[in-house]
């Protein structure tokens, strides 16, 4: 309920993190009102799990961090407040009942993001809290060293309290804009170089391209930084017209764009067969070799769940005749055709941009936030919420959770900030 003398929070967007510290400062008693520069909130929302919501996931709470990578310990505080089953029970209160289909993925049983938004903006409406759609916010207030309010418009609507939940800068025509930035930088805060991130990958070789459509069940691919602990991500793999995507390739393309921002080129080493050994492909091309020695190997390839397509481009690659016999392979043959299988190289020369990105690495850095209340460290009354912080996760619901996590401390932090 908003109350007449209640502190004054203005929310900076309305997406998953901007909503939830709405509704969570609402709650708290706070005069709040979120203020959204598209005219629809929650636009990358509706978007997410191509249209189903992946809201988050069936891992422990306690196995959320590290997923994050190195600064995942940042969100403990915020998964302490809002974990994945919080999260669910909110939901359920607001009558959006979940489901995992899978065992691991959680959406709304409607399989609608439409169904999350709704009950989010039902909840704000029953509050009378106003969401303010097609307002730019273009400046932060500041005065005597801390925050007064935000200026849109040519207006100044003044608040004790500010939630930044401004997102990244991936899919400009959702709202990722980036705008949320240089407020941050003029409250002078420093900005971790943004990158795209979940993000469909551009190789230099044309042969992924010949593939496109073709998938993997499972892959491993590797990030081959040579004197540097490897980074490495496992699951399915898709060859598109201009190189690799699929959950394996998103997972690992945030560390090939930030290496991408340094050099031309991000050298990677793909396992087609993550779940063999080279010792174990050596020795089985030894019994193909006694047992079905004039089968060819594309076709034995093929039998080992190589889609035929890649079956026959491995042995392309390999510098083998389509019909050669597996009786036919040399030693250096087979182990040359071993190193296609498990480690081929590729060198991706792009991503596909902020304009495909699911997410945005980089932001506000986290070093100038307080993790425990998501406060600034550099202007007292400004809180952040969601991806317009350094920090974002693998697929699998993980991004959500953040913003839903995120957008809950931080609202509840701000309704209570004391000036
Ligand atoms: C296609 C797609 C599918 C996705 N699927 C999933 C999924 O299934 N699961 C998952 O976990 N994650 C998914 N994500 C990622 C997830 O959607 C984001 O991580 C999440 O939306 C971030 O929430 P946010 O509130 O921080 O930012 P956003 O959702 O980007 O919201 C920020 C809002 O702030 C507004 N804004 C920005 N600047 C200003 C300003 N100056 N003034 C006023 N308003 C402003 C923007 O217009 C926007 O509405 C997906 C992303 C995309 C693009």
């Amino acid at each position: 309920m908003n109350v007449g003398h209640s502190k004054a929070v203005v929310v900076v967007g309305a997406g998953p993190a901007g909503l939830l510290a709405t509704i969570a400062a609402a709650r708290q008693g706070a005069r709040v009102q979120v203020l959204e520069q598209m005219d629809h909130p929650g636009l990358k929302l509706l978007a997410s799990g191509g249209g189903r919501c992946n809201l988050t996931n069936t891992l422990p709470a306690a196995d959320f961090p590290a997923r994050f990578g190195r600064q995942g310990r940042f969100l403990e505080p915020a998964l302490t407040v809002c974990g994945p089953d919080r999260l669910r029970e909110f939901l359920a209160e607001l009558g959006v009942r979940t489901h995992s289909p899978d065992g691991f993925h959680v959406y709304p049983v409607t399989d609608s993001a439409a169904t999350v938004l709704a009950a989010l903006l039902q909840e704000l409406e029953r509050r009378t809290v106003p969401v303010r759609l097609g307002v730019n916010v273009t400046g932060l207030v500041c005065a005597a060293g801390r925050l007064q309010g935000v200026r849109a418009a040519g207006e100044v609507i003044p608040a004790a309290a500010v939630v930044l939940a401004t997102g990244g800068c991936s899919y400009p025509e959702l709202g990722g804009t980036g705008g949320g930035y240089a407020l941050a930088q003029a409250a002078g805060h420093a900005l971790v170089a943004p990158v795209p991130a979940l993000v469909p990958l551009v190789t230099r070789e044309t042969w992924p391209g010949e593939l496109a459509g073709v998938s993997l069940a499972q892959a491993r691919l590797e990030l081959a930084l040579p004197g540097r602990l490897r980074q490495a991500a496992q699951g399915a793999l898709l060859f598109t017209h201009r190189g690799l995507s699929g959950p394996a390739v998103l997972d690992l393309s945030g560390a090939v764009a930030a290496h991408l921002a340094r050099q031309a080129e991000a050298p990677l080493r793909l396992s087609l067969l993550p779940g063999a050994s080279a010792v174990h492909l050596q020795e089985k091309m030894e019994h193909w070799r006694k047992d079905q020695g004039r089968k060819s190997v594309a076709r034995l390839l093929a039998e080992e769940d190589l889609p035929q397509a890649l079956a026959r481009t491995v042995v392309r690659l390999a510098g083998l005749a389509a019909d050669r016999t597996a009786a036919q392979l040399t030693a250096p043959e087979r182990r040359t055709l071993v190193g296609c299988l498990t480690e081929c190289p590729l060198a991706v020369t792009a991503t596909e941009g902020f304009a495909r990105a699911m997410v945005t690495r980089g932001g506000v850095s986290l070093r100038e936030v307080e993790p425990a209340t998501l406060a600034s460290r550099k202007m007292p009354g400004l809180f952040f919420a969601g991806e317009v912080l350094d920090l974002d996760g693998p697929c699998g619901g993980f991004n959500l959770q953040w913003a839903f996590s995120s957008g809950w401390l931080a609202g509840r932090r701000a309704a209570s900030y004391e000036t």
